[in-house]
């Protein structure tokens, strides 16, 4: 694994333990040797995973949107920045660049940005493991919900399974290391709900 992509809040959120986590992901990640694809901003814990693995010698690539490269909210101490024409481009360059995604408590962004990747693995537009960082329980609703939509028929239990959860930084990184894709196929006919 070279690449992990970080999808985080560009908030940093109101308890301390988020930052807590953004700063040892980005910690361990540098001190393995596995790269961070990220939005490439400085705000936010988005920032902080950034900067934690940057001090401790890591390789982060950030890709952001031109509009919000304007907006001076893009991190300036990269190891390196790309700029694209829109949020789709980045999405798709950021899941170019990544072996693996894990999405850190954040807002729509993060959601949006997640539920895509995952999307993409069930339907084997790309086979690539994809983590929910659990921090105190943050994902719990999400994940309440993946097992509604698995309970009235819109997901099977193979792909609710392609989002692995930890709280732990390094537990997530092993688990997403050891992931194999699921050979399920993505459509549900009535008699097997
Ligand atoms: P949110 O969770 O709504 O704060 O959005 C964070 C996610 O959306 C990040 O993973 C980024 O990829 C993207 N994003 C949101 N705001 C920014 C920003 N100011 N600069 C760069 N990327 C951003």
């Amino acid at each position: 694994m070279q690449a992990i992509c970080i999808f985080s809040g560009s908030n940093s959120g109101a308890r301390q333990s988020y930052i807590t986590a953004a700063r040892a992901l980005g910690a361990l990640l540098a001190q393995r040797g596995i790269g961070i694809v990220y939005g490439g901003a400085r705000v936010g814990l988005m920032g902080q995973v950034a900067d934690s693995a940057l001090e401790n010698g890591g390789k982060v690539v950030g890709v952001i949107p031109r509009f919000l490269f304007n907006k001076e909210l893009a991190h300036d101490k990269l190891s390196e920045l790309c700029v694209v024409n829109s949020m789709h481009e980045r999405k798709a360059l950021m899941a170019e660049r990544a072996d693996a995604f894990i999405a850190l408590p954040g807002g729509f962004g993060t959601f949006e940005e997640i539920l895509e990747m995952l999307t993409w693995t069930q339907l084997g537009v790309h086979k690539k493991p994809c983590g929910l960082l659990n921090v105190e329980g943050f994902y719990d609703p999400l994940r309440q919900l993946f097992e509604r939509a698995v309970d009235d028929g819109f997901l099977r239990p193979a792909h609710r399974d392609i989002a692995l959860a930890e709280a732990d930084p390094a537990a997530m990184i092993e688990r997403l290391k050891k992931w194999e894709a699921p050979i399920a196929p993505k459509w549900l006919d009535r008699s097997e709900t």
